[in-house]
């Protein structure tokens, strides 16, 4: 093993992104055994922490990018340590010096796509609300009663524009004032943060902050957690508070008030897996539920990882971009784990989610047992 050390700079990232709170760190290892990885392949988060403690990280190397964010281990540290912090830390060193290892490439050129198109997916900005042009959906005016953040993937991805569609559907079947921003809507920058680039976070950050305030936008509909978590979370580092609300949450919201009414019944066995960044990292668990549990003959069924102990689809802290051979994917256990409880839908509520459960569907031939929805999907096919 190759390190630069001592690394002094390692530290300094380290205390500017979380304290001196790593220096808490006793050793103990339960993070290592809460990891996914250890479940596919050895990985220690104990052992990052312990070489940047003395700033001899081996910051070339493939470990620092392997966490995925999670939140797993963070929630049960008995020293308050911050993990996630830290990675991101020794990541902004590694990109500062492009130090990029071969599976991490790919996430390079996700940052110069979002520094000239605003969108990690090399997809041209004009071309951003091209999904939406067969719906008659609005753009965004001021005094409407919400903003639809449709997101990069719910944008561009064709799986996932399916998701946009049906949001839209839903939105507009419940008689909701909304409008979309197109080409002035702008990556929220979450996962290219977690990677390591601050700059560009902020430039995303900043230039959604100003096209928000500039039309007028009070309350923001957001279907990926992703953009739920850093409005809600990182955007008041900009001295701004907006009214964020998931889309499941929302869902809810219009039950309630009988603004959506559903037709007909769901005959169907789904169990729901909770993205890290709607439940670990915002405490949402039950809207979700509750949104299924409305839905006439639909058999709600639990798998045992669920709830905060819910497992990571692999894509968090920018690894949706990266390169992660076949037999270390988290997705092709969480497939296993629905098919397990006998689910035929596997639903959820996260565009990285969806796309790594589908490439997984395809991997384990499960196209046939067990399919893969957007719990809007799944209320779009009632109205
Ligand atoms: S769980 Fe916390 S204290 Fe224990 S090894 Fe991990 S970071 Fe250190
Ligand atoms: S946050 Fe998740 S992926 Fe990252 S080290 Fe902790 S448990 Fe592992």
């Amino acid at each position: 093993m190759e390190t630069i050390a001592p690394f002094l700079e390692v530290i300094d990232e380290i205390k500017e992104a979380g304290g001196d709170v790593f220096k808490l760190c006793f050793q103990c290892g339960l993070c290592d055994t809460v990891c996914p990885w250890n479940k596919v392949r050895p990985f220690s988060m104990r052992r990052l922490i312990r070489e940047a403690a003395f700033g001899l990280s081996e910051v070339e190397g493939e470990d620092i990018w392997r966490c995925t964010t999670c939140g797993t281990c963070p929630a049960q540290c008995p020293r308050g340590v911050k993990q996630i912090d830290i990675a991101v830390a020794l990541r902004r060193v590694a990109t500062e010096y492009e130090l990029f290892p071969a599976s991490v490439k790919s996430a390079r050129t996700a940052r110069a796509s979002l520094i000239s198109e605003g969108n990690p997916l090399q997809g041209d900005r004009k071309k951003r609300a091209d999904w939406a042009k067969d719906l008659s959906v609005k753009p965004y005016a001021e005094g409407m009663e919400a903003l639809y953040f449709v997101g990069c993937y719910l944008s561009y991805d064709p799986r996932m524009k399916r998701v946009a569609t049906a949001t839209a559907k839903i939105l507009k079947s419940a008689g909701v004032d909304f409008g979309i921003l197109g080409d002035k809507e702008s990556c929220c920058g979450e996962s290219i943060r977690k990677t390591g680039s601050e700059q560009v976070f902020k430039d995303l950050a900043r230039a959604n902050i100003k096209t928000f305030i500039d039309n007028g936008v009070k309350k923001i509909i957001v279907s990926s957690p992703h953009c739920y978590h850093t409005f809600k979370n990182e955007y008041p580092e900009f001295m701004v508070n907006f009214d964020v609300v998931h889309i499941s949450q929302y869902l809810v919201e219009l039950m309630a008030a009988g603004r959506l009414v559903l037709k007909g019944e769901y005959p169907k066995r789904v169990t729901f897996h909770d993205p890290c960044y709607l439940g670990r990292h915002n405490g949402v668990y039950d809207a979700p539920r509750e949104v299924l549990n409305k839905i006439l003959g639909l058999e709600l069924i639990e798998m045992e990882a669920h709830g905060k102990n819910s497992l990571c689809c692999g894509g968090g802290g920018g690894r949706i971009w990266m390169d992660t051979p076949r037999e270390e994917r988290f997705s092709d256990i969480r497939l296993q784990q629905a098919h397990g409880v006998g689910a035929q839908i596997l639903a959820t509520s996260c565009p990285y989610c969806i796309t790594n459960f589908e490439e997984s569907r395809l991997n384990l031939s499960y196209e046939a047992v067990l399919e893969v929805k957007d719990i809007t999907e799944i209320i779009s096919e009632l109205l």
